[in-house]
């Protein structure tokens, strides 16, 4: 789809080609690609876009963000994504940094902003529990006060990445309200904590990436509160919208489906391209078009965002349409690949590999961030009024 921007936006998007040009090598490409390299690479791509002063898109200027306009940040996802380019770590820019930013005093502004924009610190996410996932506000983890210490007991689980992690932001239980909202609190926890301990999960695509944490009396100092004892929801669900615009994922679909068609112009079935067979075409065509649709809505979405109106209930609708056509590319390329897609382990073809480790991982993308069935509750109360 053409999109018309200003003569400004123009150079804005000429300005961005050429930093991505010279900042996204393939080297750097290649180390994060593979799992061994891959935290130190994506540090150091956090690194150069930092060193750009483009690492924190929706952060002020004032604190080492950039203040671009909705379509600035627009015009900057679709060039990353349409050269493969990766988006920063969101636990600490996307996620924790704007709550720090809003609720965090002022020593915790200047002890862990500047971390967070250059990458020194890694952070994950505590929030999901056994039994409070969808349900968050069933969380059990307990943090009571000692002193000047918060003692936390419990676990928490899907922590993504909490292998790397320096620090974790967390909600923990402070008091036992009859609203259960009320009593949970936010709380910033050094990773390096005694009594702290990682137990690893292997997902189905036979990876590692999350995690369950156990907290067996961790002394977590007060000074680490971010703003006011057992008002932590209100901070918690700020966080959750910002998690949620972003996660349309439509740059990044849309060059998936270009290397589909590029690629299915070369292969052949009984000696025609792939592209010829009229029910590939029609598969294809369709999640083109649902691809456009969704494409369409962002732009809407951006719009509102320019005259200053905040990620509403369509951020919801972007989340359900954008991760259920991840899975339908993905369904896609796993019927491209055949049988080399169905191998668990290494099939010895690369698009084989490709195809069964995005399909797998993909089965994901409904669930996190809030699931697709809670987006739609989400929806039908907040457009339908039902
Ligand atoms: C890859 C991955 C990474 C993650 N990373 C993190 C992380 O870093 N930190 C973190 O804190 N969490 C993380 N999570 C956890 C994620 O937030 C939860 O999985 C999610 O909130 C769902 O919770 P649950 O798994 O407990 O499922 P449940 O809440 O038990 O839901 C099970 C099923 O029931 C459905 N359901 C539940 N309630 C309703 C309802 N009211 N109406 C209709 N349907 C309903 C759900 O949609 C789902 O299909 C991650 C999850 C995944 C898959």
């Amino acid at each position: 789809m053409d999109i018309r921007f200003s003569e400004e936006e123009n150079a804005f998007r000429t300005e961005v080609r050429a930093f991505l040009q010279q900042a996204w090598t393939p080297e750097l490409a290649k180390r994060i690609d593979a799992d061994a390299s891959y935290p130190q690479a994506i540090v150091e791509w956090q690194r150069r876009l930092f060193e750009r002063g483009w690492v924190a898109p929706g952060w002020p200027r004032a604190q080492g963000g950039c203040d671009w306009t909705p379509t600035q940040r627009f015009i900057y996802d679709s060039e990353r994504s349409a050269i493969g380019a990766p988006e920063v770590l969101p636990f600490g820019i996307k996620m924790v940094g704007p709550v720090i930013l809003k609720y965090g005093s002022d020593e915790q502004k200047a002890r862990f902003l500047p971390r967070i924009l250059r990458g020194q610190d890694w952070w994950c996410q505590g929030y999901s529990e056994p039994g409070a996932g969808s349900d968050l506000a069933a969380l059990k983890t307990r943090a009571e006060r000692a002193g000047d210490h918060y003692i936390v007991n419990g676990s928490k689980i899907w922590t993504t990445y909490a292998q790397y992690a320096d620090w974790m932001f967390c909600l923990v239980r402070t008091e036992a309200s009859a609203r259960r909202q009320d009593g949970i609190s936010f709380l910033l926890i050094d990773m390096k904590s005694p009594g702290i301990r990682i137990s690893p999960i292997v997902s189905i695509d036979g990876e590692h990436s999350l995690n369950e944490v156990f907290f067996d009396n961790v002394r977590v100092p007060v000074a680490n509160l971010i703003g006011e004892q057992d008002k932590g929801w209100t901070y918690a669900k700020s966080l959750l919208a910002h998690e949620r615009t972003a996660i349309a994922g439509v740059g990044d679909s849309k060059r998936r489906v270009r290397q589909l068609r590029e690629l299915a112009r070369r292969e052949t079935q009984l000696g025609a391209p792939l592209l010829d067979d009229p029910l590939f075409g029609a598969r294809l065509a369709d999640i083109e078009i649902e691809l456009m649709a969704l494409e369409t809505m962002e732009l809407r979405a951006l719009f509102e965002a320019s005259k200053g109106k905040g990620p509403g209930a369509e951020s919801s609708l972007l989340k359900i349409k954008g991760s259920e056509l991840q899975q339908a590319i993905q369904q896609l390329m796993m019927d491209m690949a055949g049988l080399y897609g169905a191998v668990l382990g290494d099939s010895g073809h690369d698009f084989g590999n490709e195809a069964r480790r995005s399909f797998m991982y993909g089965r994901a993308a409904t669930i996190y961030g809030g699931s697709n069935e809670i987006q739609k509750n989400i929806t039908a109360k907040a457009v339908l009024g039902l």
